[in-house]
């Protein structure tokens, strides 16, 4: 579908609706601009590349209810909108019929979709002038601690998401992200919000005033960072039995521990439960790293009563706490603690 796209500014009154009613005003994947004085490059705002995460369009609008008066143009990327409206509301991550919405992001390989149409159509219209920086806002799917994701070690983007927050992951996997699709353009983070609520919402809302504030000079890096990368990608057979808490029946094929999340993004010893499975059938889990080579036999190991724990030191990112989220994307990934970067 043709993105709605609004070059002059959005519609007078737009951003005071709620916000399923802002969403049903546009109907679908969503770019704007609102004008500033022209003094800098632009800078832009993504969010809703997932449905079901609502912490950056509540961000947004509550920025934007105001009226701005910036010395640079703001571009406002609303992606997913059909997936945030469908059903009760920021329910699903994307709808049936879709692809994930952040793994569609300048690719020249996958089939010409809709939502890939849409995605290159606002790629277009951001990087027509020159871009300043970029943030993407994310929730996750469980309990996060805030962070920020960096592709490498550009001083400028470790300067931006130490704006938002000084957690970072080091993101290097392919995958199709807004982010790759920016690589060598200009600077830029994704914000993972933790879960939607009043508190995430204050973390979007002050990290956002923050980089639509002034620049520091280039170069003016906070070194002092928590960095987690060397990501690898823990992902769950298709056909596998799975679900979350209670006992391992012959009709399950592997039991999640329902409070898995809790240790997201904090350094767990060797031996790390990831869940239960039946030692005398096939491992329902993979391990990938960046390059898609399997990991799977030195990373997990079963123990005689069916726990699949981790070899060694590991730092779970981004574990999820639903059969729909295992499906949609992974359970988790497993990282390493780097030394900050840009140092
Ligand atoms: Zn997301």
């Amino acid at each position: 579908m043709d993105p709605r796209r609004f070059p002059d500014g959005p519609p007078p009154g737009l951003f005071d609706l709620p916000a399923r009613q802002l969403l049903n005003e546009l109907g679908g994947p969503t770019w704007l601009r609102v004008p500033g004085r022209g003094e800098h490059p632009a800078r832009a705002v993504a969010t809703l590349l997932h449905g079901d995460e609502p912490t950056g369009l509540r961000a947004v609008r509550r920025l934007l209810r105001r009226p701005l008066d910036l010395p640079f143009d703001l571009h406002v990327v609303l992606f997913n909108v059909e997936a945030a409206l469908a059903g009760p509301g920021f329910a699903s991550r994307y709808l049936d019929d879709q692809e994930d919405g952040n793994r569609i992001w300048g690719s020249t390989s996958g089939p010409p979709t809709g939502q890939r149409r849409a995605a290159d159509a606002i790629l277009g219209d951001l990087l027509a002038d020159p871009l300043d920086a970029l943030v993407d806002v994310h929730n996750t799917t469980g309990d996060n601690p805030y962070h920020a994701i960096v592709r490498d070690g550009d001083p400028a983007a470790i300067d931006l998401a130490t704006r938002f927050t000084t957690t970072l992951l080091h993101w290097d996997l392919e995958a199709g992200t807004l982010l790759e699709a920016l690589e060598g353009t200009c600077p830029a983070v994704a914000v993972e919000c933790g879960l939607d609520g009043p508190a995430s919402l204050r973390f979007a809302v002050d990290g956002l005033r923050r980089f639509l504030g002034p620049r520091p000079g280039d170069g003016e890096v906070i070194p002092d960072h928590d960095l987690v990368g060397r990501l690898l990608r823990v992902t769950v057979a298709e056909d596998a039995a799975i679900r979350f808490g209670g006992h391992l029946d012959a009709a399950t094929d592997l039991v999640l521990p329902p409070e898995g999340d809790a240790s997201n993004l904090t350094p767990v010893d060797p031996g790390h439960v990831l869940g239960l499975v039946h030692p005398d059938r096939p491992l329902p889990l993979r391990v990938t790293d960046a390059d898609g080579t399997d990991r799977t036999a030195e990373t997990l190991e079963i123990r005689a009563d069916g726990a699949v724990i981790t070899r060694g030191t590991q730092v779970p990112v981004m574990v999820v706490r639903s059969v729909e989220a295992v499906r949609k994307d992974c359970l988790c990934y497993l990282g390493a603690t780097l030394s900050p970067l840009a140092t």
